[in-house]
């Protein structure tokens, strides 16, 4: 894990250096400096983004965090984290299609299942299509409550399903958009703590659903 991070934090501490450097040049226009600062805060953004999450993980892994399950409404979970996400939504043209029909009370912890949720939200419009759609789906079984978001944006290839949800994996179509790969990892792990499980389903093309299965 150590060398996972190590890894992670050489690109962006790199570029801080260097364009640090570059700041303290005495003759640079005012256009070059701007352009520097943005780098340079874009780094550090990343590099606190990067050591906080890797906080996070490493006391629920270590177990410093224990999940608290309380009798939860679903609904109202679900639409807590659609706003949260509801600005990028609007910004990227993502339609967000969710029509909750009747009450669903399940045992979770709320804070860390919502941000488990987010996390593939968000991933959902990080990895649209203009004029997107993103459903959230609640259907309940006998054992299971089950939640499917689906997106209909680039699609995830069956050899990349499987990687999707390892630490710092950043799959096809990723490049241009910002993260660090560990949205997914997080929230499989969130899920599975509480004895549920996630599955991703994709023909690679033409959209993705994640289904989040969460014991009744
Ligand atoms: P990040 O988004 O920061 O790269 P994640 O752990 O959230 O990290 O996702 C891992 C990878 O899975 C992404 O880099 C992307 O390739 C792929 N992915 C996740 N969600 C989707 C999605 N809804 N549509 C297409 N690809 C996705």
């Amino acid at each position: 894990m150590i060398s996972d991070i190590s890894h992670q934090l050489k690109t962006p501490l790199a570029s801080m250096k260097m364009f640090g450097e570059l700041l303290a040049e005495p003759d640079l226009t005012e256009g070059e400096r701007k352009e520097y600062c943005d780098i340079l805060n874009q780094s550090l953004d990343k590099l606190t983004f990067l050591t906080e999450s890797m906080i996070r993980i490493s006391r629920l892994e270590s177990g410093i965090i224990q999940l608290k399950p309380l009798k939860t409404d679903l609904n109202e979970l679900l639409l807590e984290a659609i706003k949260q996400i509801y600005f990028k939504a609007v910004y990227k043209k993502v339609s967000i299609i969710f029509d909750p029909q009747e009450e669903v009370w399940i045992n979770l912890d709320v804070n860390w299942t919502r941000e488990a949720i987010i996390n593939i939200l968000d991933n959902g419009i990080k990895y649209s299509r203009p004029d997107g759609t993103l459903t959230i789906k609640v259907t309940e079984y006998d054992i299971y409550t089950r939640i499917d978001i689906t997106d209909n944006g680039l699609g995830i290839e069956e050899k990349e399903q499987s990687k999707i949800f390892q630490r710092f994996y950043r799959g096809r179509g990723s490049e241009d958009k910002e993260g660090v790969g560990i949205g997914l990892y997080l929230a499989r792990k969130v899920i599975t703590q509480q004895n549920g499980y996630i599955k991703v389903s994709s023909d690679g093309r033409t959209g993705s659903t994640f289904s989040l299965f969460l014991p009744r």
